[in-house]
């Protein structure tokens, strides 16, 4: 593989005009665990997916890597063989990849996956219902090192790795100690985004030699956190520059409350940590355009809403009331969604004149609850504990409104997919969540929400009552509607500010 088949001009400039155009049009390498259509648990993926598009768009050269998982179809995907053998020098010695690729969509950028049956080829990403895979570590470590050899091996070092979450934490950590001397690596630059703080890859002291990293790195101030190996903090204390995924994030994480342990890491790179707003890819996302949908919608036509709520309601085995708001919820079913919160309002929450559709996966006692729920209420919830990637648009479509009352929310991606279906969101008022939504103004002419600030139960159901209110006032609820669907939270801002970033980071 010559790097020329990757790089979009092959025309011949002089040496400085190339650093010039370099500097305006970075190479990024965007490396991430999950990416969007190949492999998805959450909002990482979709960012993954889409801003790749979006920098080749402001004229970036883009590659991505990611791990080859058993889901990754080769045949769908039409994966190729690019290097067989790739050698992957690991604490325990030489391991070996192979790198298969594609094209993302029909983009001029290559995504890589990094193959080695041991690790990858298996049924979870991270791990099944019951737990973490026991040798993530090792299955990430791994990952790390052989981007770095893929890199060496393409002969394609880019200005900046743009890396995401603590799989890709060593990475930083492998340049600044065993590549920092290697030709061509020295200049390569990393920009690191934290998704979510609440997944840190925190693993014992005893996985450290099995990485390749020396002992001199596990150090307070370096990768070491309470006596363990924390791979989101060797992301955070290595990298060039942080980000994370909403400017009300970015001041949260510094504090005790949100920090989850790293906040005086965060406190200390102050300087080097920006919050961007993850964007929605209005390609896939689209009311407009959605094929998944009985019937596609703009905001000029957005009544036939209601042919989604009808199919919604009917696949699901409700009853079609027109009348009745359709609540929405489609979440990992966690803590930090605010499902504790859920548990304590559903019975009052259910005694209103409203449906509830739930579409979620997650810990054991949300399934056992809703189940439970589920036989009590057949005629008002209906749950189906699945990913689902078409029946989560059918909600977003046939619903009136969506829940999402997080604890924490670094970002947030559904509340934004809610609003251009026009499926208003009530959402507790933090991170993401904050900066998206506003809350209807008490005479209904302004804000596409309803925000509540408390994390308490009396709180969520308060705006629950007035959201129900608020249904039932037809001009009210259209022009919210309309408000709602047509803010625009699209890449293109966002992957502008990730730019600029880039091309701060090569001056540094
Ligand atoms: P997080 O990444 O924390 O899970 P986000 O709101 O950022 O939350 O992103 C969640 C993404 O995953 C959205 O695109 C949402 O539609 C999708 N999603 C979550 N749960 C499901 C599910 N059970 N089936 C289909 N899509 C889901």
């Amino acid at each position: 593989m010559s790097p020329a088949k990757i790089t979009a001009s092959k025309k011949e400039t002089s040496p400085s005009a190339r650093t010039q155009d370099r500097q305006l049009k970075p190479r990024i390498l965007v490396v991430a665990s999950e990416v969007n259509p190949f492999a998805k648990t959450g909002g990482l993926a979709d960012v993954a997916g889409a801003l790749p598009h979006a920098l080749l768009k402001l004229g970036c050269e883009v590659a991505v890597v990611m791990p080859k998982y058993k889901l990754v179809s080769p045949e769908k995907y039409k994966l190729k063989y690019e290097i067989n053998g790739l050698s992957v020098p690991m604490g325990m010695g030489d391991m070996t990849a192979d790198v298969l690729s594609t094209r993302l969509g029909d983009a001029n950028a290559k995504v890589y996956f990094i193959q080695n049956d041991r690790y990858f080829d298996r049924d979870g990403l991270y791990g099944t219902p019951e737990g973490d895979y026991h040798d993530n570590a090792e299955r990430f470590a791994f990952f790390c090192r052989s981007v770095l050899e893929l890199i060496r091996a393409l002969d394609w070092y880019p200005d900046v790795i743009h890396l995401n979450d603590w799989q890709t934490g060593l990475i930083p950590v492998y340049l600044k100690t065993l590549y920092a001397d290697q030709h061509n690596f020295h200049n390569l630059k990393t920009l690191f985004t934290i998704h979510n703080l609440a997944y840190q890859g925190l693993f014992p002291k005893y996985i450290l030699p099995m990485t390749g990293i020396r002992w001199e790195e596990f150090r307070h101030e370096r990768l070491e956190f309470y006596d363990q190996v924390n791979f989101l903090k060797a992301g955070l204390v290595y990298s060039d520059m942080l980000t994370t995924v909403s400017p009300t994030y970015a001041e949260e994480i510094r504090t005790e409350e949100f920090g989850q342990g790293l906040q005086g890491v965060l406190t200390a790179r102050s300087a080097d940590l920006h919050g961007i707003l993850n964007g929605i890819d209005y390609d896939e996302w689209n009311p407009a355009t959605d094929k998944e949908i009985p019937a596609q919608y703009t905001v000029k036509n957005h009544d036939r809403k209601i042919e989604s709520k009808r199919k919604l309601l009917q696949d699901l085995g409700l009853e079609f009331k027109p009348k009745t708001p359709v609540v929405g919820l489609v979440s990992r079913l966690t803590d930090q969604k605010g499902l504790d919160l859920i548990a304590e309002v559903i019975e009052p929450f259910l005694a209103m004149d409203v449906q509830f559709v739930v579409l979620g996966t997650g810990d054991q006692r949300y399934h056992t609850l809703f189940e439970e729920l589920g036989k009590r209420y057949p005629d008002k919830l209906a749950v189906q504990f699945k990913f689902d990637n078409r029946l989560a648009k059918l909600i977003y479509a046939g619903s009136d409104m969506f829940l999402m009352p997080s604890r924490f929310e670094p970002c947030g991606l559904g509340q934004m997919i809610a609003m251009k279906y026009g499926s208003i969101p009530l959402v507790r008022k933090t991170g993401g969540l904050s900066d998206t939504v506003e809350n209807l103004s008490p005479e209904g002419k302004k804000g596409t929400g309803f925000v509540f600030e408390k994390y308490a139960a009396e709180d969520l159901l308060f705006v629950l009552r007035r959201a129900v209110e608020a249904f039932n006032q037809p001009k009210i609820w259209k022009e919210l509607v309309q408000r709602a669907m047509t803010q625009d939270f699209s890449w293109d801002v966002s992957a502008r500010q990730y730019l600029d970033l880039y091309r701060s980071i090569q001056r540094k």
